[in-house]
């Protein structure tokens, strides 16, 4: 079994962090987070020479599940997540696009599968257990690697800061709680990447993280 690793592409006008996580040595991986700019993403995917097993989605907002159904139709692969609750978010990202200004192809879009807390998903030999992390949106999943002591927390943590709540379903009690009883507790040496702009490590956060002190 090889490496974890991870590519970013930003993408939207949000600068989204589409993440491509793969496998170092037979190239086997996933994209979470399609939110646009599919072109770009399927470049990366062919220049790395990926196999894409599926995509995976944190939450039903247009910068993360926007491009979701263009790139499932370009790869062949389903989409998994985010939790159930997100349904109707994504069922409305066209009428978040108009809201946003957002001019790129944007598809409402149907998940494969809907996911559950304590649900595992996986490529290759990399598993990842499910976590449901209301808050930022009631549907938000993370995505965490036990062996490689990694979580993909999408915008419910960010270096530094938190996911608005400002939004359809936000709620900030939540999004706190999430963090608190759901993400820190996994371990300081938990390593991050988020959905906007640089992870980082769940310890430095509980200590100087100002939503959190
Ligand atoms: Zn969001």
């Amino acid at each position: 079994m090889g490496q974890l690793n991870a590519g970013i592409i930003p993408v939207t006008p949000f600068q989204q962090n589409c993440t491509i996580l793969f496998d170092t040595d037979d190239r086997s991986g996933v994209v979470v987070d399609p939110g646009g700019d599919v072109a770009e993403i399927v470049k990366a995917i062919e220049d790395n020479k990926l196999s894409i097993a599926a995509i995976w989605i944190t939450h039903g907002h247009i910068d993360h599940a926007g491009g979701a159904m263009e790139l499932k139709d370009k790869l062949g692969v389903e989409i998994l997540g985010p939790h159930e609750a997100d349904r109707p978010l994504l069922a409305n990202l066209e009428n978040q696009a108009l809201r946003f200004g957002i001019t790129d192809t944007v598809r409402n879009c149907v998940p494969d599968r809907f996911l559950a807390e304590g649900e595992t998903v996986g490529f290759g030999e990399h598993n990842f257990e499910v976590l449901h992390c209301p808050g930022h949106a009631p549907g938000h999943v993370v995505y965490f690697n036990r062996a490689a002591k990694f979580a993909h927390v999408g915008d419910v943590l960010f270096r530094g800061s938190i996911g608005r709540t400002d939004l359809p379903g936000g709620d900030h009690a939540a999004l706190i709680r999430s963090i608190k009883e759901k993400l820190l507790p996994l371990g300081d040496d938990i390593g991050f990447l988020c959905g906007h702009g640089p992870g980082g490590r769940f310890g430095e956060e509980r200590l100087s993280n100002p939503f959190l002190t």
